[in-house]
Order: structure tokens, then sequence, then C-alpha cells
């Protein structure tokens, strides 16, 4: 890590608007009534979709397994409460598009009934790869909404000598300030699971064993979260918490990893690769859970906020809990709603209604009014370069957009479309209000689905040249079978002859 007077300036990023005091100064309200019925998306991370292994009319218990894992990057999925199946079907996703995705419902029966749970006595004792295994097999996922598998970040851990995890408390998206009273009210639970994903990741190889230290780094407009999470690691010397400057996108990793640790992670490179890995706060309290009591990743805290919601609060709800009940729990204003947004305002996902189910990525729901919303009134751009100073990519916005405009994509992956992590800065700081950023989300999928078309059309060429090599090969054999056999018929005419002459 760099000394004080070492550290690096950060690149580009806001000062956003929190938005957070309000529902910070809550506690996170743990008494949300269970929903009579959970839609329990298959598909709650990076990788392939977890498989059903329950049928239609079958009994659950909490924490009961309801779809294994598929392949090396997946996770299982777990019913949040006990109750009935009843159903197994394409419902509407809670993604912009609502597109129908494979969930299972759960009709839930009021009880709560828990299956039973594996439970190690010192999980200090249990091999790195056995804490692996448990944090697989409990479906835990990155919570800051990587959503990417932890036991496998775990394992890659181990792989690459890892020298630095960070535990990402920086929360930057305005709103949102679930893992804030996280950090507040549950900081010996988090420092348990950091300590648990140390383990995870030590490496039992004695002569390349690199020791690995964590720093909990914490936003510095989060004070009672830093003094609660450095007054748990204090007996930890493996482990740091310090405090980084606010500014969004602070949360990015490689900004906080170049802030961290002052290496850079290089382009098309993954951080494990620098010897650095990253996971959420909220990641280490359910590893924390998941190995100190058996529990699999069932609920989490969502941050309910936003100008047409009358009781914003952080509340702990089950996954598959539909928003509309999150929205009568905390007394949404309907009239006033004019966006709902999933995540924070500024990466976060607009919905078009509420009968979506909450999963492991939704750290906050917002119900934003129309003053809460940007002006919308595009003027011609005056080539302030704001967007360029603000871009903590590196990149130039102003002349990607340009290029998308005329639909010059290749021209905007050459300027590094792909780079860009849609992080809104440029479009919050436009003073003529263009959509930047919607113009490179547009511009992304649109060059990902050329991809896909070309890979497609390659993948059927090379079959279609398979097809035709096939059908030359088998017609060259029929061929040659047809040549050898006149040729076995004249020398039986032959021979039939010559013995025919001799008679
Ligand atoms: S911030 Fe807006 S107005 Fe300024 S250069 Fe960028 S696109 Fe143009
Ligand atoms: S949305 Fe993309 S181009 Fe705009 S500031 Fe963020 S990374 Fe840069």
């Amino acid at each position: 890590m760099l000394s004080f007077f070492e550290k690096p300036r950060l690149r580009g990023g806001v000062h956003a608007e929190e938005h957070k005091t309000a529902t910070a100064a809550l506690p996170i309200a743990t008494n949300f009534p269970l929903p009579d019925k959970l839609y329990i998306p298959l598909q709650q991370h990076v990788g392939k979709p977890a498989e059903p292994v329950i049928r239609v009319g079958e009994k659950v218990l909490k924490g009961q397994l309801l779809a294994h894992s598929q392949g090396m990057i997946s996770a299982p999925v777990h019913a949040p409460s006990s109750g009935v199946i009843l159903d197994v079907n394409d419902y509407p996703a809670p993604h912009p598009s609502a597109l129908p995705i494979r969930m299972i419902v759960l009709e839930t029966d009021g009880k709560d009934e828990w299956a039973e749970a594996q439970i190690a006595a010192d999980p200090f004792q249990l091999t790195p790869e056995e804490i692996s295994l448990r944090v697989g097999a409990a479906g835990i996922v990155g919570l800051g909404g990587a959503t990417f598998p932890t036991a496998v970040k775990l394992n890659m851990g181990r792989e690459n000598h890892i020298d630095t995890l960070i535990i990402n408390g920086s929360e930057c998206e305005p709103y949102l300030c679930c893992d804030d009273r996280l950090m507040q009210e549950r900081a010996e639970q988090i420092i348990d699971g950091v300590r648990l994903m140390l383990h995870g990741m030590d490496s039992r190889d004695a002569i390349n064993r690199v020791s690995t230290n964590a720093v909990v780094a914490i936003e510095d407009n989060k004070p009672q979260a830093f003094h609660a999470m450095q007054a748990a690691a204090e007996p930890y010397e493996q482990i740091k918490v310090i405090q980084i400057p606010t500014r969004y996108p602070m949360g990015w990793d490689r900004q906080l990893i170049r802030y961290v640790t002052g290496k850079e992670v290089p382009v098309g490179c993954r951080s494990s690769e620098i010897g650095v890995t990253i996971h959420n706060v909220g990641t280490a309290y359910a590893v924390h859970k998941a190995i100190r009591y058996g529990q699999p990743l069932l609920s989490r805290v969502v941050t309910v906020a936003g100008g047409a919601v009358k009781r914003p609060m952080n509340v702990e709800v089950p996954f598959g809990t539909l928003i509309s009940e999150l929205f009568d729990f905390c007394e949404v204003d309907k009239e006033q709603t004019a966006r709902i947004i999933m995540g924070g305002p500024m990466m976060g996902d607009s919905l078009p209604h509420t009968a979506l189910p909450t999963v492991k990525a939704t750290s906050g729901i917002l119900a934003l009014t129309q003053s809460e919303l940007k002006n919308t009134d595009e003027q011609p751009c005056i080539r302030c370069a704001g967007c360029v100073s603000v871009c903590p990519a590196g990149l130039r916005p102003l002349d990607m957009a340009n290029n998308i405009r005329i639909n010059q994509l290749d021209a905007a992956v050459d300027l590094g479309l792909k780079d860009c992590i849609s992080c809104g800065c440029c479009s919050y700081i436009c003073p003529s209000n263009i959509p930047l950023v919607q113009y490179f989300k547009y511009a992304s999928g649109e060059v990902i689905a050329r991809q896909q078309a070309q890979h497609k059309s390659e993948q059927t060429k090379r079959l279609m040249d398979a097809r035709n090599a096939r059908i030359e090969r088998i017609a060259q054999q029929q061929r040659e079978d047809e040549l050898a056999w006149k040729a076995a018929k004249a020398e039986r005419e032959r021979l039939k002859a010559e013995q025919e002459a001799l008679v």
C-alpha cells in the first residue's frame, strides 16, 4: 500500500448529491412481513442459471436447496422461507425490459422453519478449500452489484497469490446506504467474514506462499461505520480499516485498487493477476453467516428511498419479494413516482413496473419524483470538455457520442467504448443535458449484438463448410467403392473366362 504522501490522484469522478442522511440514520428494519409468495429467479448471478432440483407441489424448508449451480461459474438458489413450491415457470425479470426469465414460485407457510444446517465448531480448522466449498454451496455472490460467485474468487485468490484483499465499503452511489448501516450495526460479523475470506484464500503452497492483508475501504462520509469497523478490526493485525475520499465512482474496482494499492489493473486483465481481489462488505457478512451458522444467502438489506417514499429505510427482505410489497411497506406514493430504479440513480436500471422480485443484486429500490430526475431538455454540445475531465476511464465521451450519433460504432470502439463502465459521470456533469451514457449503453448493446450475429454467421459458415466436406467425403468414398466394385467384377469375369478357356 502507498503511504499517505504517495497517494495517487483519483481519476475523474463527480461529487454527486448524496440524499443519504435520512435513511442512513435509521436502524435496519427487520420487521418486514414475510410475503405470501416469493418469486425466486434461477439466475441471480454471473454465469449459468441454476438448475431446479425440486418439483411443483413439494414442501421445502427455509435454506433448502431449490436449484443447484451448473458449470464452473454459477451459484445455487435456496428457499428464503419454508412453504410449498407453486410453480417453476417464466415470469418478468427485474430488468428494464421485464422480459420473462425462469423462476421458482414459493408459497410461504408462515412458519419460517429452517432446514438442518452444517455448522463448523471451529471454522479456522477447515481447509481453505472447504471454506470455498461451503461459500459456494451457500449461493454467495458479490453483493455490491457484480454478483460474481464468491467461491470462484476465493479459488482464484489461492491460485494467484493475492497480497491484498480489499473490502469495498465505499457505497458511492447516491441514496444507497445499506452497506453503511450494515457496517454500523454488524461490524464484528463483517470482520469475522473478512477473516474467513482470508483463510479461504490461504494458499498452502509453502514455497510461493504470500501473506494476504485485508484493507476495508470506507468513504469518509460514513464516520460511524468507519469507527465501528475500526473497533471490530482492532484485534487483527492483518486487517486495516481506512477512510477514502467521497467521490463517485470510488467503488469502481479499478479506481479503488488504484487508490488503495497504487497499482493499475492492465486493460483486459483481472485484478487477481496483480495480486489484488475485492469483495463487498455485504459479501463478507454473508460469508460469516454461511460458515458460522450454515445459513445460505436468503435475504439482504435493501435501501428503499427517493422523494416518493414516505418511510425511507434500509430493510432486510427475503429474495423473491415483489417490489410492490416493499413499496407498500415503505408507503411509496404511486402518484408521485416518476421513475422506479433498481440500484443507485447513476448506474441502476429503470424498471417498468413493481411486479418484479428483489434479487441478490438488489442493493436499493428508488421511487424518484419528477423533480429528482435530471432535466431532459437536450441542448447542443458547447465543447466545455466537462465530460472528459470527469470520466474515470480516461475516455472522450463527446467524441464517442458524436460517432455513435452517425452510426460509426467501430470508431466509437476505437475511442474506447468497451472501457466505458456506464458510470454516468459524463451525463451528470453535462451542462447541455446530453444523455451521453444512454448513447454508450445503446452502442455497447449494439456492438455485442453485432459480434454475436457475426459469431453466429461464422459458426453457420463453419457448419456449412463441415457439412459440404462431409458430403464430398461420402461422395468420394462412393466413387472409390464403385471403382473397386467394377475392378473386382472385371477380375471375377477375367478369372471366369480363363477357367472356361481351360475347360
Ligand atoms: S460535457 Fe456536454 S457540453 Fe460539455 S463537452 Fe461534454 S458533451 Fe459537450
Ligand atoms: S459513462 Fe463511460 S464515458 Fe461516461 S464518464 Fe462513465 S466511463 Fe466515462
